[in-house]
């Protein structure tokens, strides 16, 4: 078998792609003007940012003024859920409703909030991970600011039921915020249609460069500062834009929701190739609903076998693969996701995230699926935990 190498870590961070490297290029070199200078320099930059976020809007189904520029999606969530706290806590609201398998840039916000004041419901999961719409309807109180429930899962790649989440909130008179960095370019969003108050999305999820993103707030949520000093973003987020990445990152997202569809089947089609190869594997199981999920990400745990073990030995067969979050790796938890699902400390700790996209090819999930197995029987020869489950087996 000749060593290949396949970059199976999409939902980490992508490659920038040529289209965007090339639209990007001028804003280095030519076009470097400030967009608040007067002169031709800064108005053709001025216009290129106002462009870009033209762009950015249409391809959620957003207008121009509800979209801010961030420099991640862990500043838009920050961002979102600190406004809309700070807002309504003069009218007493001091209540959160999200989910235990949020994303850190979620949890840690409402953990900072829970120091000053505010009190955060968890919804539950449930083994599919997919949180159900009448559990936020019972969840939201006279005093609850804001609800925010991911789009789609990082670790797991479940699809949320948004739309139904956001007619709940719409009921009740509760703000809906939506993380969503993992789903944008995977699944068509219209956010107006959607319900959806408001969005967070990351540039270097879709090939665009690292250190962009974007917040879209529907017109009349008030915002607090984020940044304070230059006029920037609506007197919101001061400090020169970054254009190079603004542009490209609108280029980015104009062409992740060209043929979004179709993209999405054609990766599926390999997605599903991948989990029914891996699972023929004894011992393994898929995390998270089957059907409901990104058509690229695939999270299997994998009895018998250590995380950390298993990525090294894909790396040395040219494989790039997660286990948990790239964020969290590094960590010697479980990811709070898998345990979320039910999944005990140990079949959570030998857990395989593989994230594909339009990139990939049938060779490529040919021979992770040569790969796998061959290194999972590897590892489960060598260890005593393996052992002990295949002793358990036979009594
Ligand atoms: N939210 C989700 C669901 C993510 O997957 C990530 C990154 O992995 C983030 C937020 C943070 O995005 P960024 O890396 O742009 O800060």
């Amino acid at each position: 078998m000749k060593k290949r190498f396949i970059y199976a870590d999409n939902a980490a961070t992508t490659r920038v792609s040529e289209p965007v490297l090339q639209a990007m290029m001028p804003y280095f070199t030519e076009q470097y003007g400030n967009a608040s200078s007067i002169y031709e320099l800064g108005r053709s930059a001025k216009k290129a940012l106002e462009t870009a976020r033209e762009t950015v809007a249409k391809s959620i189904g957003a207008e121009p003024s509800e979209i801010y520029f961030t420099s991640c999606g862990s500043e838009s969530d920050n961002w979102a859920i600190r406004s809309v706290c700070e807002r309504l806590t003069p009218k007493g609201k001091k209540h959160i409703i999200t989910s235990v398998f949020e994303h850190h840039a979620i949890l840690h916000t409402c953990q900072a909030l829970e120091k000053n004041g505010f009190e955060v419901t968890y919804l539950p999961v449930y083994e599919n991970g997919i949180v159900k719409p009448e559990d936020v309807k019972n969840a939201i109180r006279e005093d609850t600011a804001i609800v925010t429930i991911m789009y789609a899962n990082n670790e797991i790649g479940t699809i949320q039921p948004v739309e139904e989440i956001a007619a709940v909130c719409k009921e009740k008179g509760v703000i809906f915020h939506t993380d969503a960095v993992q789903a944008v370019g995977h699944v068509k969003i219209d956010v107006h249609a959607q319900g959806i108050d408001m969005l967070s999305i990351s540039g270097h999820k879709i090939h665009a460069q690292k250190g962009v993103g974007a917040l879209y707030v529907r017109k009349g949520i008030p915002m607090t500062n984020l940044i304070y000093g230059g006029a920037q973003e609506r007197n919101r987020r001061a400090g020169t834009e970054n254009l190079p990445a603004i542009v490209g990152f609108a280029k980015a997202m104009e062409l992740a929701n060209t043929d979004i569809e179709e993209r999405g089947r054609k990766t599926a089609v390999l997605r599903d190739r991948l989990i029914d190869g891996i699972l023929k594997l004894p011992r393994t199981r898929l995390n998270g609903d089957r059907e409901k999920r990104l058509p690229g990400t695939v999270n299997i745990s994998i009895e018998g076998v250590e995380g950390e073990s298993l990525l090294l030995m894909l790396d040395m067969n040219g494989i790039c693969a997660s286990s948990g979050s790239a964020c969290t790796s590094g960590s010697l938890d479980p990811s709070h996701v898998l345990l979320a699902l039910g999944l005990k400390h140990e079949v959570a700790h030998g857990s395989l995230r593989l994230s594909i996209n339009e990139d990939t090819t049938d060779e490529d999930v040919d021979y992770i699926l040569e790969v796998v197995p061959k290194v999972v029987n590897r590892l489960r020869d060598m260890s005593p935990l393996w052992e002990r489950i295949c002793k358990e087996e036979s009594v």
